[in-house]
């Protein structure tokens, strides 16, 4: 018997919302788990990759360099590699940063903003902490990217139509009747 298709998921600059719509097809995970092994994915709770993967969902966009890494991995390790939800394919919410310098924005959210405690007034500088891009990135300008499912967060039927669509060899295009942008 051939051995099954794999799917790894991953949440760059994203609020897991999208991925909640991935868990939203509900008992068909079930049929989708007799289909496909389930790689790197909060399904299983793996965070690493197992083997190389028939399709790969990445929820958010880039913000930091550790975004980027992940997703250049991402690209390297999946046949198909699809953009879910407005995050990952425009941006999204994180991008709203976009039109303000990197510094203000850090000044704003550290130094100025009301709510903040922060005696030594300094900005989050440990070298463990990401190092911020100057800009949201949507993951198709950071790789190739093959499949997009637009939405916030995109529905669980367009999710769902899509994954037994390249499954199956059919065309994975958005249904439009399945997209919804409230
Ligand atoms: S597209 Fe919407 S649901 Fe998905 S990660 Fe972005 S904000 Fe969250």
């Amino acid at each position: 018997m051939s051995p099954k298709p794999r799917i790894a998921t991953a949440s760059l600059a994203g609020c897991f919302g999208c991925h909640m719509s991935v868990l939203d097809i509900d008992e068909r995970i079930l049929e989708l788990a007799t289909r496909v092994e389930f790689d790197r994915s909060p399904i299983n709770d793996f965070k690493e990759f197992r083997d190389r993967c028939a399709v790969g969902i990445v929820e958010g966009g880039c913000c930091n360099e550790e975004n980027v890494e992940l997703l250049e991995k991402f690209r390297k390790q999946c046949d198909v590699l699809i953009s879910l939800g407005d995050c990952a394919i425009n941006g999204g919410v994180p991008a709203m940063r976009n039109n303000i310098p990197l510094r203000e924005c850090l000044e704003q959210a550290y130094l100025k903003c009301p709510g903040t405690y922060n005696p030594l007034n300094v900005l989050p500088n440990d070298p463990e902490i990401p190092l911020l891009l100057n800009r949201v990135y949507p993951c198709h300008e950071v790789v190739k990217i093959d499949r997009f499912i637009p939405g916030c967060p995109p529905p669980a039927d367009a999710i769902w139509a899509a994954l037994t669509a390249l499954l199956t060899g059919r065309s994975a295009e958005p249904v439009y009747e399945h997209l919804k942008y409230d």
